[in-house]
């Protein structure tokens, strides 16, 4: 991914996704020992605001068998944000804890650490748990060992990718980003819906769509570029 040269740029997952975060560690690398191991206690499910990108939308509608549309409608609020049950627990806590484990989004992925980047690059930083969490914190490996454990790195490419999109778009041009719906929102929505919007794109295009979700995102990315790009201003 091309990297920022200046300026500061946020990735908007991680640290940003968490609702009532408070960061009490810094400037944390993927060489930084850290460890952490779930215990499974459920605690850091409830009263989060997780916002997806069209990646993790796809991912959980299809472990769901729903068209993106569809899952909007039953599991997204505010148009990018997973919902909450009454009580305050993500839509997709059960039981016997996350029931999308395969598909969960980056920011679970990735607490307890949240992570940035920045004009100087990436780092991560280390969220303050939930004060009776069962989870046990460690140093006997390092953040990247982490990030490999929770299968991250696909999350945080297209992390990376759609968040320069959108970022060259303009916040105007994002669901959500904008603070509501606008005029172009079902535009954008249907744009953002990564399965419906490249195969549709790759037919008028004439060209086979790649099969994995990941390479369909990057090209989801590259051809909304293209769109917005040949657009009058
Ligand atoms: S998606 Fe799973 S891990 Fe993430 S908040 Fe919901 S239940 Fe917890």
């Amino acid at each position: 991914m091309a990297r920022p040269t200046g300026g500061l740029i946020r990735v908007p997952t991680g640290a940003s996704a968490v609702r009532n975060r408070a960061v009490r560690d810094r400037g944390m690398e993927r060489q930084t020992a850290f460890s952490y191991r779930c215990a499974a206690c459920s605690r850091c499910c409830y009263h989060k605001k997780i916002q997806l990108n069209p990646y993790e939308l796809a991912r959980l509608a299809r472990s769901q068998y729903l068209s993106a549309a569809a899952f909007r409608e039953r599991h997204v609020t505010d148009h990018v944000y997973l919902r909450q049950k009454s009580d305050g627990a993500c839509v997709f806590l059960g039981a016997k804890g996350c029931t999308v484990h395969a598909d969960r989004p980056l920011v679970c992925r990735l607490y307890p650490l949240g992570r940035i980047v920045d004009g100087d690059g990436e780092h991560f930083v280390e969220l303050t748990p939930h004060p009776q969490t069962e989870g046990r914190y460690g140093k006997d490996g390092a953040i990247g060992d982490y990030l490999t454990a929770q299968g991250a790195e696909p999350f945080m490419q297209a992390a990376d990718a759609y968040y320069q999109l959108f970022r060259h778009l303009g916040a105007a041009s994002v669901p959500g980003a904008a603070g509501g719906a606008d005029e172009g929102v079902s535009v954008a929505l249907e744009a953002l819906d990564l399965e419906g919007f490249v195969t549709a794109e790759a037919g008028r295009r004439g060209v086979t769509l790649p099969g994995s979700l990941e390479e369909q995102a990057r090209l989801h990315c590259q051809w909304i570029g293209e769109m917005f790009a040949s657009c009058p201003d």
